[in-house]
């Protein structure tokens, strides 16, 4: 009994260290941001072509309406998700749950079927389906994966890999090998090199024509045709905890990356940890999470805007923590919150678009709808 009481007091506060984006604001409830940033409109700018060439595709895992307002407010009041023109909902139960999780979540968007949760990449029977990225790559576009969590996570494994079970890491890595996609960046480098089989993904990913990187630093100094970037073994930390602005560089180079294909690309960018905020019931985890992931939206709309044939969808895989704001300051910054759950929740999604076609991802929509628009768009 000791035993248990003492494991009791112990695991919160190690939770904590891991999770808390500083160890000066050691309220969960509440946060209060002392660095906020000025939002541009790029979006003033009128789009004149009739379809897009390229789709980039942002994914707030676990972002709900009120993950998306305690941003804006903690932000005084403005968010560049304020500036995209078109808004609606996505509906995301599963194919057995009303409450999906990530896995089911993604797979959503990227084969157009509910299925159960856990699976990636792969229908409610099992049966392995062609994902978004796997489409516009067999019709010469570009592709690209960036998220702000180890890369064989639920949420991008689901567009390149086919498994039954989101836990199976080290095939899900092994997936990787049997697609070209042109950029991935992201962490679980352990899946690729330290492995119960033995293979050394890093190598054969190199003998298959990629640049392989592990540290941000030296991402900017590969010039290949492939890239593999696995910038940490596991996770990457919180943004507030060491990762920094990893997840707007990494996506503004696999842009800049993918850009030189003139046929096009699809890029799927995740803010990973915006969930893992609300896993925590964590308020300013959860909004210095969100501000990161604006952040990198904003990087998007900047050049979408000024490429003028990119269509921008942004939304979520679902909801988590069941969060709702009780209190706070628009003027100062300031966010208090309550959640009802350290799970998901079953409730709708915000969807926000920009760009050639953005008017059709409008309205109250099924997550599975957002695969057959896109689709429909890039002509596939
Ligand atoms: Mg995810
Ligand atoms: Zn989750």
């Amino acid at each position: 009994m000791k035993k248990i009481l003492i494991l009791f007091f112990i695991i919160p506060v190690i939770g904590w260290a891991q999770n808390s984006p500083s160890t000066d604001q050691l309220d969960k409830t509440r946060y209060e941001n002392k660095e906020y940033y000025e939002v541009k409109n790029y979006t003033k700018k009128r789009i004149k072509k009739k379809k897009p060439k390229n789709i980039i595709f942002l994914v707030g895992d676990g972002m709900g309406t009120a993950q998306v307002y305690a941003g804006l407010v903690a932000n005084r009041g403005n968010l560049y998700l304020s500036t995209m023109p078109f808004s609606g909902f996505s509906k995301t139960n599963s194919a057995d749950d009303l409450i999906t999780d990530s896995a089911a979540g993604a797979t959503a968007f990227s084969i157009g079927e509910k299925t159960t949760n856990g699976a990636i990449g792969v229908d409610k029977n099992g049966v392995p389906k062609k994902t978004i990225l796997e489409m516009a790559e067999a019709n010469g576009l570009s592709t690209g994966l960036v998220a702000s969590c180890g890369i064989t996570h639920a949420t991008p494994a689901s567009f390149i890999a086919h498994q039954s079970s989101r836990s199976m890491y080290e095939e899900i890595a092994a997936d990787f090998l049997k697609t070209d996609i042109d950029i991935f960046i992201g962490g679980a480098r352990n899946h690729f090199n330290k492995r119960k089989d033995g293979r050394d993904l890093l190598v054969e990913l190199e003998m298959k024509g990629y640049d392989v990187v592990t540290t941000m630093d030296s991402l900017s100094f590969v010039q290949g045709e492939k890239i593999a970037a696995l910038v940490a073994e596991e996770q990457p930390q919180p943004t507030a905890l060491g990762r920094g602005d990893m997840l707007q560089m990494a996506s503004n180079f696999a842009i800049g990356h993918l850009q030189k294909n003139k046929t096009g690309f699809f890029l799927m960018i995740e803010g990973s940890q915006i969930d893992w905020g609300g896993h925590d019931n964590n308020v300013p985890y959860l909004v210095t999470e969100m501000l990161d992931f604006d952040k990198t939206i904003g990087e998007v709309l900047k050049f979408a805007a000024n490429d003028g044939q990119t269509l921008v969808v942004v939304t979520a895989d679902h909801e988590t923590g069941g969060f709702s704001i009780n209190g706070g300051d628009i003027s100062k910054g300031v966010v208090e919150g309550k959640f009802t759950t350290g799970g998901h929740t079953g409730i709708m999604v915000p969807v926000y678009s920009f760009g050639p076609q953005a008017e059709l991802f409008s309205g109250i929509i099924e997550n599975t709808d957002i695969f057959y628009k896109f689709k429909e768009v890039l002509g596939l």
